[in-house]
């Protein structure tokens, strides 16, 4: 199967930018090019914008089972055509094929789980003081068109949480989403459209994130704005949205600690954690990054891990024995090499990997380094690459201090055996998410999303609806 050219989708239509400007698209195996994407301009965005108020207009009109009706259909269709879009996950994004299938999977169950959800959007009546003959609602509106912006590590993913829960509550969304991986939330995209979605409600867009976002964000149609991204990004477009009165959600980095106590299951800790850390070559928002380890099991933990980490088998996503593919592009290459150069002079010790592979394409090792310094920046930036570093731990006190000791607070990980420190880790480890004695198993369901400089909002459960509504009362009186 060949890898297509994406287009612009307006108004329920594929088209080029109005310039004819488009970007490539480079596999990140061997940096080829493989397609093109259109890079959208002012009037693109122009049409994008009031395609979304037209969309929104009839939309928030649907009742929730028509909404549910169409939803379902696109998740059904994104489940027959799983195997040819994890395809193009993989030629564009580098993942395992295994994992881009399983990513586009997971998207049907999103979408299905938020178009029964739908049918739970309540308000309510609350008894008027001193009158029977007045009713007072409380009334939830969808809040209006949407502007979300959504990054490369999981091209469909991050962008199937945020139309799910915008379509869920009756809100039109225009997407900019990666255009290093374009293609794969087009056949997203696509397959809302012939799953019945009327024009307008949903669309994509492409081009410069930067001239995109603030146009976008400080246009009056839009009443609602969502992030995934870096810290940093998220801040400037959170701080635009509050100049202009936007509805916020982030969902931004993190630096997930984690603890593994005395009395931990150590094989567990190791399945667990192995198997978290080199997922999408560590190119995840929850990945596990500072491992905290008890002394008393440090040597035993460093030493499977980095046998864990050896034996992974890196290569081109499409070949069926592959573990682990590239990075998704050169700058995580290049930040790689300078975590590990960074760590290694401030005295961590390799374990594993530690190297780039090869002279072609984005391949890092599998790595493990110990003995890190607290200084060193793998242990204060978010590394967003196959690198687990460790360092040792006396007092559970301890670990949990250097746990919340940075401003991310996205995801955490503990293995312990012990009830008490199980408790004590759940009061006292400052994340959004909290994973213990498992890897992180982020249902739909279930909230997501971080605290402090990890964002704000969430991108599951009933809460991920909260901020596409507008809470209304709305009082009658018939005496
Ligand atoms: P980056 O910070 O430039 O970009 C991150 C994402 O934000 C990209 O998708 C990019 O298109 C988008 N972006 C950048 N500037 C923007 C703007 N002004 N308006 C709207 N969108 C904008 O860096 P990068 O090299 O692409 O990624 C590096 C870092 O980003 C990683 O180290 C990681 O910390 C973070 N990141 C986080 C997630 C996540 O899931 N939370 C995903 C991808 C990247």
């Amino acid at each position: 199967m060949g890898y297509p050219d994406t287009r612009l989708f307006i108004n329920g239509e594929w088209q080029d930018a109005a310039d004819g400007r488009s970007l490539p698209v480079r596999n990140p195996v061997n940096d080829q090019e493989i397609g093109r994407v259109a890079h959208a301009g002012l009037p693109d965005l122009d049409s994008a914008l009031e395609s979304s108020q037209r969309g929104f207009m009839a939309w928030r009109d649907f009742t929730p089972a028509q909404r549910s009706k169409i939803m379902r259909n696109a998740a059904e269709l994104i489940r027959a055509r799983a195997d040819s879009i994890a395809m193009l996950l993989t030629l564009e994004q580098g993942k395992p094929l295994g994992e881009a299938r399983g990513e586009t999977l997971a998207a049907a169950e999103i979408i299905e789980w938020f178009a029964e959800e739908g049918f739970r959007v309540y308000g309510r009546i609350v008894p008027h003081r001193s009158s029977l003959s007045t009713r007072q609602m409380v009334i939830k509106d969808p809040v209006g068109p949407v502007a979300a912006f959504t990054p490369w590590n999981f091209p469909i993913n991050q962008v199937v949480r945020k139309v799910s829960a915008a379509l869920t509550a009756g809100c039109s969304i225009i997407v900019k989403a990666p255009e290093e991986t374009p293609a794969s939330p087009a056949a997203l995209v696509g397959a809302f459209q012939e799953a019945g979605l009327p024009a307008g409600v949903l669309n994509l867009v492409y081009g410069d994130p930067a001239e995109i976002s603030s146009y976008l964000i400080a246009h009056p149609l839009i009443r609602k704005v969502t992030f995934t991204g870096s810290t940093a990004v998220g801040k400037q477009l959170a701080g635009l949205a509050g100049r202009h009165m936007k509805r916020v959600s982030m969902e931004l980095g993190g630096h997930a600690p984690v603890i593994v106590c005395d009395d931990a299951d150590i094989g567990l800790a190791v399945k667990c954690m192995g198997a978290a850390k080199f997922r999408n070559a560590g190119q995840v928002c929850i990945s596990p990054t500072r491992f905290l380890v008890h002394e008393s099991i440090r040597q035993d933990f460093a030493g499977a891990i980095a046998d864990f980490a050896r034996d992974l088998k890196t290569g081109d996503g499409l070949a069926k024995e592959t573990q682990m593919g590239p990075l998704a592009n050169s700058r995580r290459l290049r930040a790689m090499t300078e975590l590990q150069d960074d760590a290694v002079s401030k005295g961590a010790r390799v374990l594993a990997g530690g190297h780039r592979i090869g002279d072609a394409g984005n391949f890092w090792a599998p790595t493990v380094l110990d003995d890190v310094s607290l200084d060193a920046k793998i242990f204060n930036e978010e590394p967003f690459g196959p690198m687990a570093a460790i360092r040792g731990f006396e007092r559970l006190e301890e670990a949990i201090a250097e746990a919340n000791r940075l401003s991310y607070g996205l995801a955490g990980y503990a293995f312990t055996r012990s009830l008490g420190k199980a408790d004590l880790l759940t009061r006292r480890v400052d994340v959004g998410m909290l994973w213990i004695n498992m890897p992180a198993m982020p249902t739909a369901e279930l909230p997501f999303g971080g605290v402090r400089d990890s964002g704000y909002g969430s991108e599951g459960g009933p809460e991920a609806l909260d901020s596409y509504l507008t809470v209304r009362t709305v009082a009658i009186s018939h005496a």
